[in-house]
C-alpha cells in the first residue's frame, strides 16, 4: 500500500488500523503517524507558548483599576460589561467626586 505522506510503498504490516472491526487502514504508514503527531504536539505547544506571549502584550489597566487581557474588541466589551469593572468604576468616580 502507498503512504499518502510519504508515497513509499510498504508491506500491510507497517500500517495500523483506523477502525480494527472493518479492517480500515489508516492511509498513511505508522512512521508517518508518528511524526504527524509529534508535529501536532508541537504546534499545539508553539500554539500555546504564542497564546500566552500574546496575552501578556495585550494586557490593558483599565481605568478602573483591573488589567485584563484584551486582543479582541469582545474581550473588551465584556470587562466593560462586567459587574467588577462596573462597580469600580462607581467607586472611582465616588472617590474622585469626594476629593473636590
Ligand atoms: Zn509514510
Ligand atoms: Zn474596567
Amino acid at each position: 500500500m502507498e503512504c499518502t505522506k510519504c508515497h513509499k510503498v510498504k508491506p500491510f504490516d507497517e500500517f495500523s488500523y483506523k477502525n480494527d472491526k472493518e479492517k480500515i487502514y489508516y492511509m498513511y504508514c505508522d512512521m508517518c503517524k508518528i511524526k504527524y503527531y509529534c508535529e501536532e504536539e508541537k504546534y499545539k505547544e508553539r500554539a500555546i507558548q504564542e497564546y500566552n506571549t500574546r496575552k501578556l502584550l495585550n494586557t490593558i489597566k483599565c481605568e478602573c483599576g483591573i488589567e485584563y487581557v484584551c486582543f479582541r474588541d469582545f474581550h473588551m466589551l465584556r470587562h466593560l460589561n462586567s459587574k467588577k469593572h462596573k462597580k469600580n468604576i462607581i467607586h472611582y468616580n465616588i472617590d474622585e467626586n469626594e476629593e473636590k
